[in-house]
């Protein structure tokens, strides 16, 4: 803890930045995170996905047994705290599945009728490198199917996120899906003897990072990015090959449902999703770019994640995607969007029509109307100048005698002609010069 001097001298600075990594969301930006969250509501909701959210503070065991020690996002990435009165750690989650799975196993929902559906969007947290894009804060939507081992889970939420993905404008073409199996527990072990052979055999030919996954986390060697790594990728032993008749069966099933219901999908042998709750299917979106794949999310299907974290036998099933991803291919591919603007503004003189004001804008929000105002400036040409920038069509002007006449002065500011309009003409006769 740091006492009260180290804090105020540390704090002895001019001004303040956001740390690094992170941002503050504004206005433009909101416009696309609640567009993101209003479709995916639209989507989910209506197949049964009900929302929840978790605290953003977890006990930090709960990732690293859920999750995986060894993983990239809780080995290396999970900011930690230690706080008065708790025992061990606490973590900002850095990701959601866990800490629903923990919800559902805490809130006893398995004695509910299954599956659970639920849905989250909000805050996680990881300390990774800051670059484009990504940020230590960033926001996920994600669902979940826990309950039931059926392929009907895994086709649920592949089908409802590609609908997703659509609902943003993403074009159908460009949205691809890439696929695996990486087994149960026990074809997995068979194949991950298999790959450690060869890779041993290939020993001199691979990054020194992988030398080091063999041993530790032998299925990440296959989502390596280090172009040596590359031949030796290509030639390694595909786990398709290695499943046992159950989860081969399980894929198989997949892939027909997917075929039935006009689903591309790319078989990925290297797609493993770096998380260890993970247990037959992984699946990836992307979108098709020149230069290369840009991922926008994916997921997979997690039958012993609440075993692990809870003691209870309960399969699952889920996705997420990174709404600043989403948003930020929005905006490459053209779909973005400006916040709206009025196309009436109330200027006013003098202080009986100031009061009078608030009334008026009342009645255009009760319209749902937008209009502009700047009540706070008593000069009326400052007002009149931000009725400009705003580019108005119309603008209500509002003096001492009009309030006394009840009259109100339009302008059309195309044409710059003035017309008095009896005060309680004002909502039908501006939707009409509206068109609304
Ligand atoms: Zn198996
Ligand atoms: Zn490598």
């Amino acid at each position: 803890m740091a006492s009260e001097k180290e804090l105020t001298q540390k704090t002895r600075k001019q001004s303040f930045q956001t740390p690094r990594g992170m941002k503050d969301i504004l206005a433009e930006d909101w416009l696309y995170y609640d567009f993101i969250l209003q479709n995916a509501k639209k989507i989910f909701e209506f197949y049964g996905f009900k929302r929840i959210e978790t605290p953003l503070l977890e006990e930090a065991e709960l990732f690293t047994k859920g999750v995986g020690k060894k993983t990239e996002i809780v080995g290396k990435e999970m900011y930690l705290l230690k706080t008065k009165g708790e025992q061990g750690f606490l973590a900002l989650r850095p990701e959601g599945t866990a800490p629903i799975v923990r919800a559902y196993i805490e809130k006893g929902m398995f004695n509910l009728p299954q599956p659970i559906k639920l849905y989250y969007f909000g805050s996680f947290f990881r300390h990774e490198k800051p670059q484009a894009g990504r940020y230590r804060q960033f926001y996920q939507f994600g669902a979940e199917i826990i309950g039931e081992d059926d392929i009907a889970s895994e086709v649920k939420i592949i089908m409802l996120s590609k609908i997703f993905l659509e609902s943003l404008g993403f074009a159908k073409k460009d949205i691809f899906l890439l696929l695996n199996s990486i087994g149960c527990s026990k074809c997995r072990a068979v194949y991950i003897r298999e790959l450690k052979k060869y890779y041993r055999k290939n020993n001199k030919q691979i990054c020194s990072d992988c030398r080091r996954r063999i041993q530790e986390n032998p299925l990440r060697v296959l989502d390596c990015k280090n172009e040596k790594c590359y031949p030796v990728k290509e030639g390694a032993p595909f786990i398709l090959d290695y499943l046992c008749t159950e989860c081969n069966n399980h894929f198989k099933s997949l892939l027909e449902y997917l075929e039935y219901l006009n689903i591309p999908y790319i078989l990925d042998k290297t797609l493993v999703r770096g998380l260890d709750y993970y247990t037959r299917t992984v699946f990836e979106f992307c979108l098709d770019d020149e230069k290369s794949k840009i991922s926008l999310g994916g997921g997979g299907r997690y039958d012993k994640l609440a075993e692990i974290i809870g003691r209870v036998k309960k399969p699952g099933v889920g996705v997420a995607f990174g709404v600043e991803r989403l948003m930020e291919e929005m905006i490459q591919r053209g779909k973005g969007f400006k916040s709206a603007k009025p196309e009436v503004f109330l200027v006013y003189i003098g202080e009986a029509a100031k009061k009078m004001s608030f009334k008026i804008l009342e009645q255009f929000r009760k319209e749902k109307i937008l209009i502009g105002e700047n009540l706070e400036k008593n000069n009326l040409r400052a007002q009149l100048k931000n009725a400009d920038r705003l580019g108005v069509k119309y603008v209500f002007m509002l003096g001492q005698q009009e309030v006394l006449d009840e009259m109100i002065i339009l302008k059309d500011m195309n044409s710059g002609l003035q017309e008095l309009i009896p005060l309680d003409k004002i909502i039908p006769e501006i939707k009409k010069r509206l068109n609304k």
